[in-house]
């Protein structure tokens, strides 16, 4: 069990890492596939052993060899934080499909998560591919009832097509509309309405906290995007004793 685990850990810190390259190279129009490494700074091609997730940041002090510019630390912080989800995701297991299906969704939420954090975007190239997935792992698998999966899609991007119908696109985008309906595929109705509800807690906490200390005002824009993805993860993971764990307060 501890080496499988470490196993997973390490595979989880590789997949972190391929998801940087996508994050990056989906913002600058690259190619995901083709075309090595090359640093940010002075465009140099990055040697195949300073690409080890984690240790070569460690054993780089986080800057380029060649040109000695910092590294971003997204870097290593989306591989630890990928490595982990996958470690959680494996040792809750559920079955070795289910465990495949989590990293799957896992993968696809640390995207949309990084991406609005950097860029304040939801982008269509992560949610779509994902909603696919969604649909057909949750179908095929029989994790919860068709109707639950259907509907939890039509509702939850209903939600977010409301408010951008409401507003005229001012107070959510098309974006949010789409993760509305990817919450709901990956989820299911209720446990995706659970979801929503957190990323509302947690955007309120964490709003009320950057403006308490004077890092945010009103009009600071967030980017929902990612509580979205951290409520969906959450829900993924622990979203039925959460349930129970809150009826319980009332019963
Ligand atoms: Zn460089």
């Amino acid at each position: 069990m501890v080496w499988s685990t470490l196993l997973v850990f390490v595979a989880g810190a590789c997949v972190g890492s391929f998801l940087n390259v996508v994050i990056f190279r989906t913002n600058e129009g690259g190619s995901v596939a083709r075309g090595r490494s090359r640093c940010r700074a002075c465009k140099g091609l990055i040697g195949v052993g300073d690409l080890v997730p984690v240790v070569s940041y460690l054993l780089l002090r986080g800057r380029c060899r060649s040109c000695k510019s910092v590294i971003s630390w997204q870097y290593p912080a989306v591989e630890i934080a990928t490595a982990v989800l996958f470690v959680v995701a494996y040792r809750l297991g559920g079955g070795e499909l289910v465990v495949l299906r989590n990293w799957v969704f896992v993968s696809y939420l640390v995207l949309i998560f990084v991406y609005d954090l950097r860029y304040m975007l939801i982008i269509d190239q992560f949610t779509i591919p994902a909603m696919i997935f969604a649909i057909i792992l949750n179908l095929w698998l029989g994790v919860m009832p068709a109707w639950s999966v259907l509907a939890g899609g039509a509702v939850l991007s209903g939600f977010f097509w409301i408010q951008f119908a409401l507003s005229k696109g001012t107070w959510v985008g098309g974006g949010d509309i789409r993760m509305g309906a990817l919450m709901g595929f990956m989820l299911g109705l209720q446990h995706g309405l659970v979801a929503l509800f957190i990323a509302y807690v947690l955007g309120a906490v964490v709003g009320l906290a950057m403006m308490a200390s004077g890092k945010a005002t009103r009009k600071t824009a967030v980017p929902f995007g990612s509580f979205l993805a951290v409520g969906t993860v959450v829900v993924l993971f622990v979203g039925r004793p959460l349930i129970d764990w809150y009826l319980g307060l009332f019963l």
